[in-house]
């Protein structure tokens, strides 16, 4: 699945060869020059991933970094760092704001992607194109097929991102509005019994080789993906 990754560097070249390689690797690129007009990008559009140039007029690197890490609506963005100083005093510097990695200038687009691919995989596996198994349920994203002990299951496109992200975070109760979060978008205005609606839906598709009972109702909570009953 494309990853929204915003990338926040003031100078154009550094800018535009990131943008370029994301592009590249399959993901959506969003740019801004400056934190001040980062803040106001995050509230119109949610990405999945943050890359954040230290060294920014105006509000530093560092300082958005602790802004966003303090604000619950955007806490849980992973967040990439990008510095041309490589002291490991900055280091620490900068993953005790919350960083998720690190990353000096200069580096090679296929070190940088092998760094978000690493961060999203930890911190967003549904983003990432890993194929998912549980108890012979497996999901490619790559060729958006799911089979259930080898016979294919078909799904509509929410369906597929839904159960994407159960299996990507299995034995975790999600509740109705994290599950609108991440598999609709917050952006989005969606009713939460949306959701129930197409829990029931992936359920019954999963009933012919039946892994619907993977798909739980956590009563007053949510829902989790797990094999245990
Ligand atoms: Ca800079």
């Amino acid at each position: 699945m494309a990853a929204t990754v915003l990338v926040v560097e003031d100078e154009p070249a550094i800018q535009e060869l990131i943008a370029f390689n994301l592009k590249q690797t399959g993901h959506v690129a969003l740019t801004a020059t400056s934190a001040e007009l980062a803040d106001r990008m995050i509230k119109e559009t949610m990405p999945d991933l943050i890359l954040l140039d230290w060294m920014l007029p105006g509000m530093s690197g560092i300082e958005f970094a602790r802004k966003l890490k303090a604000d619950a609506f955007t806490k849980s963005i992973p967040l990439i760092m990008l510095t041309a100083r490589g002291e490991e005093q900055d280091k620490v510097r900068g993953l005790e704001t919350g960083a998720d990695d690190y990353v000096t200038k200069p580096f090679s687009p296929r070190e940088l992607s092998a760094r978000i691919k690493a961060v999203l995989r930890r911190r967003a596996p549904q983003m990432t194109d890993d194929q998912v198994e549980v108890a012979g349920l497996a999901l490619d994203p790559i060729t958006h097929r799911v089979t259930g002990n080898g016979a294919s299951v078909d799904l509509g496109p929410t369906e597929f991102r839904l159960l994407h992200f159960l299996m990507t975070h299995p034995e975790r109760v999600h509740s109705r509005t994290q599950l609108l979060d991440n598999v609709w978008g917050n952006q989005v205005y969606v009713e939460e019994r949306t959701v129930d609606v197409h829990i029931r839906r992936l359920r019954r598709a999963l009933e012919p080789t039946q892994h619907d009972n993977l798909v739980q109702t956590v009563r007053g909570s949510g829902y989790r993906l797990s094999h245990r009953v």
